[in-house]
């Protein structure tokens, strides 16, 4: 295990994505994105992603330094076509016009489309929160056909996260953010890299048999190789039975087709596609009842008496703010074949052995 300072990793990761054609802005914006996540304690969608997003730069299937394009503006909708550029350069145009709208109508709906892959989505509600505003975000990841529906053994819906974001006053917003999958793909890749181990029965393999073991995702890989969701002959299974699996299905409608990304499929180009809707809690509410009550039932949440092996009731949002405060003191933890495939792609990409060595000063 390695542990990397906050800046460091920001630094250098914004480095290895300057020299695969990136602008300065833009390098820096996917550094600091990656890193939020590993902040918030979710290393699926950190800087592990780093060999991946350059494999997909170099095969052309996300673009650097696209600008986003507006279909349709209404003064309450909008639609946003990402043009497969980077997540972290197209999601933040969306979701600022998005609210823009509501803070003038109250209400707002902003469809991104073939944008590419954007992350923590709780990055999104958090943008949204900031500025006071709730917000719902249905959202698929097209082309990444990874999880077999309840009931199934094959892959038919991609890990379609679903995040809601709700605003408190002089407090953190509440972010409930998660794939609709037993995990998010990025935890099985943790997983195969000698990271945190699967849930019990994470995973089925196509003769029905549950599994933990990464290999029914990715098939054979070496510890630092690439891993390969197409290669394995199982698929990770939706939460929830019926219900999360229903949850995942209409995440890939609403994000998926009516975004106009298209519901995951296996010939089609990786994209997020994400349906958000943006509320602005002081036109609904001018009494401000809202606040306090979220307050009032916070409290009585954290009060339940905790079953036996846990501490206490958490809030969504908790776990994050924990991890949060103990790794931007701390450094960000990276297991090191994760940290060997980071460098890697560093090497390939260019950037200096001084720059590799300064990274973990
Ligand atoms: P997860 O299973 O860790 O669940 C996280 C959510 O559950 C958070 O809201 C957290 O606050 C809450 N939570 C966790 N423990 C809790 C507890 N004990 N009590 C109350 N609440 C608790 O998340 P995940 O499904 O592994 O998803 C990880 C990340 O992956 C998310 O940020 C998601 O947006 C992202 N993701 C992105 C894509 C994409 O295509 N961009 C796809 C899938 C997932």
């Amino acid at each position: 295990m390695v542990t990397i300072k906050v800046d460091n990793l920001i630094d250098f990761v914004g480095e290895v994505f300057s020299h695969a054609d990136s602008s300065s802005e833009e390098a820096r914006r996917i550094a600091t994105y990656l890193t939020t996540a590993n902040l918030t304690g979710h290393d699926s969608h950190g800087v592990i992603r780093v060999p991946v997003y350059i494999r997909w730069k170099k095969m052309g299937s996300v673009v650097p330094n696209q600008t986003p394009e507006i279909l349709i503006d209404t003064p309450s909708l909008a639609v946003v076509d990402g043009k497969f550029g980077y997540g972290q350069t197209v999601a933040p145009v969306a979701v600022k016009l998005g609210i823009e709208k509501c803070k003038k109508a109250g209400l707002a709906a902003v469809a991104l489309r073939n944008a590419g892959h954007i992350g923590r989505i709780g990055d999104w509600a958090e943008m949204a929160a900031a500025e006071g505003l709730v917000s719902v975000h249905f959202v698929n990841a097209a082309g990444s056909l990874l999880v077999a529906p309840f009931g199934g053994v094959e892959k038919r819906l991609s890990t379609a996260p679903y995040c809601v974001g709700i605003p408190r006053q002089g407090q953190d917003p509440i972010v409930l953010d998660f794939a609709t999958s037993i995990v998010a793909e990025g935890k099985v890749l943790v997983a195969s890299r000698g990271g945190k181990k699967l849930p019990v029965g994470a995973l089925v393999d196509s003769d029905g048999t549950l599994s933990e073991d990464p290999h029914v995702l990715y098939g054979p890989y070496t510890p630092d190789g690439q891993r390969d969701h197409t290669k394995g002959t199982g698929a990770i299974r939706a939460f929830g039975e019926h219900k999360g699996s229903g949850l995942a299905f209409i995440c890939e409608l609403l994000g998926g087709a009516l975004s106009g990304t298209g519901a995951t499929a296996p010939d089609r180009r990786f994209a997020n596609g994400m349906l958000a809707f943006y509320i602005d809690p002081k036109v609904i509410d001018p009494a401000n009842f809202f606040d306090g009550e979220i307050s009032r039932y916070v409290d009585f949440i954290r009060e339940t008496k905790p079953i036996a092996g846990t501490d206490k009731v958490l809030i969504p949002g908790d776990p994050e703010r924990k991890t949060r405060a103990e790794r931007t003191k701390n450094g960000i933890p990276l297991p090191d074949d994760t940290w060997a495939a980071i460098v890697n792609t560093a090497r390939e990409v260019g950037v200096s052995e001084v720059s590799i060595q300064r990274a973990t000063s």
